[in-house]
């Protein structure tokens, strides 16, 4: 994700909005720790007004503004936010739970408005994965008909898509589904041990090096991904050339021949860029729905409350957390690798998993060049 530079201060390429915890769903991974009903301190629509206007001051409208809950279809006064997210000449994009308030009423809604991408979460192509993640049966049934009606309504559509233990060797059929389905992205998250993350089971190191390489191969196949909380993807095709050990083995090569055997109908495609996208702090700000803010949502380092304080005032202040000042201050292997300006790990997992912010990525398998014995490698 680009940042970009705006009198020496970075500007966030994505900021989330939270627009409420409330969501009919509780599944196992939710890092929004969901609930039926919204917060009792809940931002108010006046407040979610000002706190527009105030990214408005700073930054204009370079930020594309991502609407995430909870449900955001749980919020009455969601089309009024929306309506002023455009007034002030925003891009956006909506991510909401799969349920039936996604009317045909309001996907016009968000074709009117010029919605740049709507997102959907698909953790499986079984119901025994998908619904078992979301807790809810019928929930992949719902989902693939929004897909088609999504796409029907002439909406961009982009899937994320959870890795864990439970869905490994699904990922294949996941994004053939995807192929199928004109989706424009697939967006696949590494697991966090934040929310009700913690009571599902991650990948290895090994999987979560395999798994970046494998994804990294599916642009043949004209498929469009990006990694959240996986940022070894950016250089795994480097890495495969100079530590194959760290990419190659049996998750790699299982996924690899059930892929070729599902997608290969299709034949390889040309395209101009392979990818290497990836979603991470310094590039995003994520603002949650009681108005406190983080790096990400994946990221809970709390930055300040914009109740308490102004958006201006927390971003001097935690200057230190743009992608710059941290990857100048990154500790352990990540501190001496040759890829900490392209890479840097993931700070939320290392947050979660050393309590150290700045501390190495625990799923990162690649042996920096420059690693001496003197400096003790943490890859577990
Ligand atoms: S050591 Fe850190 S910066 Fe280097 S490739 Fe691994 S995660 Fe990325």
């Amino acid at each position: 994700m680009k940042e970009h530079q705006n009198e020496g201060n970075i500007t966030p390429s994505l900021i989330f909005l939270e627009t409420t915890v409330a969501c009919d769903y509780s599944c196992r991974h939710c890092r929004a720790n969901s609930q039926p009903f919204p917060s009792k301190d809940e931002l108010s629509l006046e407040e979610f007004i000002d706190i527009i206007d105030q990214i408005h001051g700073i930054w204009g409208i370079r930020p594309t503004l991502v609407i995430t809950g909870g449900n955001p279809l749980m919020r009455p006064d969601i089309r009024s936010i929306i309506s002023y997210i455009r007034k002030k000449g925003f891009r956006f994009a909506f991510s909401p739970a799969a349920s039936e308030l996604l009317d045909d009423s309001f996907l016009k809604f968000l074709k009117n408005n010029r919605c740049s991408s709507l997102s959907l979460s698909l953790d499986g192509v079984s119901p025994e994965t998908h619904d078992w993640v979301r807790r809810r049966d019928g929930s992949l049934a719902l989902t693939l008909d929004l897909i088609s009606r999504i796409r029907g309504a002439g909406l961009k559509l982009q899937i994320n898509t959870a890795v864990m233990k439970k869905n490994l060797l699904e990922l294949p059929a996941i994004a053939s589904l995807i192929r199928d389905s004109g989706v424009s992205a697939w967006e696949v998250f590494f697991l966090i041990n934040t929310g009700r993350g913690t009571s599902l089971e991650g990948v290895s190191p090994e999987e979560y090096m395999q798994v970046n390489y494998w994804l990294s191969e599916l642009w043949r196949y004209g498929i469009n991904v990006r990694t959240v909380e996986g940022p070894v993807f950016r250089i795994i095709e480097e890495i495969a050339e100079i530590q194959p050990s760290a990419v190659f083995g049996d998750t790699y090569q299982i996924l690899s021949e059930k892929a070729t055997s599902i997608l290969e109908e299709y034949g390889p495609v040309t395209r101009r860029k392979k990818n290497t996208g990836i979603v991470s702090h310094g590039g995003t700000l994520f603002i949650g729905n009681n108005g406190a803010i983080y790096p990400s949502g994946l990221f809970k380092l709390r930055l300040g409350n914009l109740r308490e304080e102004s958006l201006k005032s927390i971003m001097e202040r935690n200057a230190e957390f743009s992608s710059i000042f941290i990857r100048e201050k990154l500790r352990g292997k990540c501190g001496i690798c040759e890829f900490r300006y392209r890479c840097g790990g993931s700070r939320a997992r290392a947050l979660y998993s050393t309590g150290d912010a700045f501390g190495p990525d625990p799923l990162c398998l690649y042996i920096p060049r420059s690693t001496g014995s003197e400096i003790e490698i943490a890859v577990h």
